[in-house]
């Protein structure tokens, strides 16, 4: 957390405030444009979600016995997504 000097009456408030508590005025509406660039790497965390789940279904699988082969397969595309999210992310 960092203060920064309100551009209206020079008071120091929180980066974190909305607004300056002495004259109201908005803070943080400069940086509404992180709001898109979060959105943006989103694509990237649903991969590496996706891919997550895949690793831990495939492992379940490949723990039941019964599909051995397949549990191994999810779990290579599950590396795959969650490298490629990664990827995505920076
Ligand atoms: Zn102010």
């Amino acid at each position: 957390m960092a203060l920064i000097k309100c551009s209206e009456c020079g008071n120091e408030v929180s980066d974190k405030a909305a607004a300056c508590p002495k004259c109201g005025n908005p803070i943080n509406e400069i940086e509404s444009p992180r709001e898109a660039t979060t959105k943006t790497t989103s694509s990237g965390a649903l991969a590496k979600f996706i891919g997550f789940m895949m690793i831990v279904i495939g492992m379940f699988m490949a723990i039941a016995g019964a599909y051995g082969s397949l549990g191994g397969v999810l779990i290579f595309i599950g590396i795959v997504l969650f490298i490629m999210g990664r990827f995505k992310d920076g």
